[in-house]
């Protein structure tokens, strides 16, 4: 079974240019010039051939940052794995790496087990996991071990939410030592849950329970503090650090400061800090719990520096942390209390689309957009060069992009199961046409053509972006 894509622009992280792509099985098998005698022989022989006239053929996009069916306050992001990767899928996402809990009191290998009861057999495109600890003791340290060499070679840790995910400093360096010695990523969730369990209840003492307290209990300076925290901490114990979720432009400092020294500090931003901010918080009603997520929305003066991040690369990537849970019945679990709201904005889906508008607007190249979606996910994460590149030898995981489509988000006509859309209304240009997984169309013309459970585990290798 042979593929041909014939007539579309190629566009890898190192920019754009004319090709026509030959998939062979799940891979692809070559790339020749329009015209060429490859290039017409392969036109006579293929199997099929997708007319990609128009589009960017782009390496399919890997979303870093996901939460299918995560428990939460009591309750579950409503995207069960087979609904989100296909969501995913529609926006021209071919891999996740989600993130499977440890409980407090439970092992690593339970955490790790429960999730791929979760995941397995119900995947539209292929999928891998991150670790959570949010018990470090001598057990779950020696289980980072066992898992690094499963694949799962990245572990996040919380300096947030005390009494269910968080670590004291100790233990964070502790893993962090762990992960200096067998080459794992820490990721962490860097906001001083301390400080801020002691705002969240001095608001509600004062009898401020409305969503808009969510961003004012939780400031951008202890995201700053804490990202400062993290960064010396991973200096001392010499591990890679990757901030999650960054959404201030206090945090961003210190990763810009750690990455001018030579540190291996990363850091990855989500589009609802490019697009959002803390005014929709502020929306009237009980709107704005559809907003609440940890780190909040910002004041719009952060998306200058953020994007000005992703031109840079001290911002290297952008995932979504689709964590979604309904407005009915979930997010009112927070109805007159903030702090009961389920943390989490639904966002799979649109993440191309959404840093595309970047590239309409110039605020970054069409070379960025594929580095920071797809590419630099990639190398991060143990998945380069199988994935986040089109090149012989490579997954033939690959998006058909029409830079000119336009359309409109709503809950009406997205893909996530999920009764509200953080971007109602919005206009954008740019669209996913054709999304192939590992050589199998997947989703062409607005159509989901492809079969959950096709997807598969991704056992990933160690970061490839350290120095
Ligand atoms: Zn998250």
């Amino acid at each position: 079974m042979t593929v041909l894509i014939k007539g579309g622009t190629v566009v890898n992280s190192s920019g754009p240019f004319p090709a026509d792509v030959l998939v062979d099985g799940a891979t692809i098998a070559g790339l020749a010039a329009p015209g060429s005698s490859a290039a017409l022989s392969w036109a006579e022989s293929a199997t099929t051939t997708l007319d990609a006239t128009g589009t960017y053929v782009i390496p399919g996009a890997i979303d870093a940052h996901t939460h299918m069916e995560m428990p939460f306050g009591g309750t579950f992001s409503v995207d069960t794995f087979e609904t989100g990767t296909r969501a995913a899928a529609f926006g021209g996402t071919t891999s996740i790496i989600d993130f499977a809990i440890q409980a407090k009191g439970q092992s690593l290998r339970s955490g790790m087990d429960a999730w791929f009861a979760k995941a397995e057999g119900h995947c539209a495109i292929d999928y891998g996991f991150h670790m959570i600890v949010s018990d470090v003791n001598s057990q779950s340290l020696d289980e980072m071990d066992l898992l690094v060499d499963e694949g799962v070679a990245s572990f996040k840790l919380f300096m947030a939410y005390p009494g269910v995910f968080y670590s004291n400093d100790g233990e964070i360096l502790l893993a962090m030592q762990r992960a200096a010695s067998n080459g794992a990523t820490i990721m962490m969730h860097a906001e001083n849950g301390i400080a801020i369990d002691v705002l969240v209840a001095q608001a509600l003492a004062r009898g401020e329970g409305d969503p808009r307290f969510h961003a004012s209990t939780r400031p951008s300076l202890l995201e700053g503090e804490a990202t400062h925290r993290a960064i010396q901490l991973a200096r001392v114990a010499g591990a890679p650090l990757y901030i999650v979720h960054l959404s201030a432009r206090e945090a961003l400092d210190q990763v810009v400061g750690a990455r001018d020294r030579g540190q291996n500090v990363f850091a990855e931003t989500c589009p609802q800090y490019l697009f959002l901010s803390e005014a929709d918080l502020a929306r009237g009603g009980f709107e704005g719990s559809k907003f609440v997520c940890s780190p909040p929305l910002r004041d719009e003066t952060h998306q200058i520096d953020l994007w000005r991040g992703l031109r840079t690369d001290d911002l290297s990537v952008v995932s979504t942390d689709h964590c979604p849970f309904c407005f009915k019945e979930q997010k009112e679990l927070g109805v007159g209390n903030f702090s009961k709201i389920p943390n989490g904005i639904p966002g799979v889906e649109h993440r191309l689309d959404l840093i595309f508008q970047g590239v309409n607007a110039g605020e970054i190249s069409l070379a960025r957009w594929v580095d920071v979606v797809s590419t630099t996910p990639a190398r991060m994460f143990g998945l380069f060069p199988r994935k986040g590149l089109i090149a012989p030898g490579a997954d033939a995981d690959i998006v058909l992009y029409d830079p000119n489509a336009a359309h409109t988000f709503s809950a009406a006509t997205h893909h996530m199961n999920v009764d509200y859309s953080a971007y109602e209304g919005m206009k954008v240009t740019g669209k996913a046409k054709t999304v192939l997984s590992r050589g199998r169309v997947v989703i062409d013309k607005d159509q989901y053509v492809g079969a959950p459970g096709s997807g598969s585990f991704l056992k990933r290798g160690l970061n490839g972006l350290l120095r």
